[in-house]
């Protein structure tokens, strides 16, 4: 018996880095999972890698897009067995100072990272209102979710946004029984991060600012997911918890 038997969960991102080893975890823990990723040859790539790829509905959605989401969530729900889940991972980088902003990139960061959380936590809560079930719901923020860092500006305000309206979800969809969290990634090795770990220097500064002197990997972010996911976290919503290997629990000595 996994903690996900019988049990459908929704994976945004699943093609590549977190979304791709959450999609990994959950369905080794029995979940039936519908993978979703505006990349649908790496999303199937991914899928081909588990044992029994049939145990994955793929879909191809762009999470910014409110009524291609509604639509697509709303047709899943209809045939889900038993919708329990969505873990929101997908999201894109975005670079530069207050000064380098254009409003298309500004616009294309916030679109896809924070409308695109609000796009699908609201249309999976629809679905589980409709059917009068309970659910969890855990978003992908960042450490840029808890403190501001440089260089980053649009970034930071779409993370801040996205640990804020999960707390807010979680006081409105608690009386439902959906509860609603947010991991808070550090630096993990994922394709998003490629270009900042190919020069040894960065990587030297970078371990130096984390206690546990190292960055992260996928799995370790798809543990933290599905423990928030399961029944093992049920009195729990509402948190914005770090996976970040100590990195914002304080300054470094000095
Ligand atoms: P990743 O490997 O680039 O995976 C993100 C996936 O989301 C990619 O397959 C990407 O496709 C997809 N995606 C982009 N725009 C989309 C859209 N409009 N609709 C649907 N899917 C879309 O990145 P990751 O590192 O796993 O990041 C996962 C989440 O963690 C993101 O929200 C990111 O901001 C956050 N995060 C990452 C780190 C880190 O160090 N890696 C740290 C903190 C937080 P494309 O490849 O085509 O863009």
């Amino acid at each position: 018996m996994y903690k996900f038997d019988g049990k459908t969960v929704l994976v945004t991102g699943a093609g590549s880095g977190m979304g791709a080893a959450c999609l990994q975890r959950l369905y080794d823990e029995g979940a039936t999972v519908v993978a979703m990723d505006i990349r649908i040859d790496d999303l199937e790539k991914a899928v081909q890698r588990l044992a029994d790829p049939s145990r994955v509905q793929v879909v191809e959605v762009d999470i910014a897009n409110h009524a291609q989401v509604a639509a697509v969530v709303s047709s899943v729900a209809e045939r889900a067995p038993h919708l329990w889940g969505l873990v929101n991972c997908a999201g894109v980088r975005g670079i530069g100072t207050l000064m380098d902003w254009t409003p298309e990139e500004w616009h294309r960061v916030i679109s896809i990272n924070l409308d695109g959380t609000f796009n699908i936590c609201q249309a999976f809560a629809r679905a589980l209102m409709k059917a009068n079930a309970p659910g969890a719901i855990v978003n992908i923020s960042s450490t840029a979710g808890i403190r501001a860092v440089p260089n980053r500006l649009a970034y930071v305000a779409a993370k801040m946004g996205v640990s804020g309206i999960t707390q807010a979800m979680a006081l409105e969809l608690g009386p439902a029984g959906i509860r609603v969290n947010a991991v808070c990634p550090g630096l993990i090795r994922t394709p998003m991060i490629t270009n900042t770990l190919a020069d040894p220097e960065n990587v030297e500064r970078i371990e130096a600012a984390y206690p546990l002197r190292r960055v992260g990997e996928p799995e370790e972010v798809a543990a933290v997911v599905a423990f928030l996911l399961s029944n093992e976290a049920s009195f729990v919503t509402g948190a914005i918890l770090p996976v970040d290997g100590g990195n914002t629990a304080g300054k470094p000595s000095h």
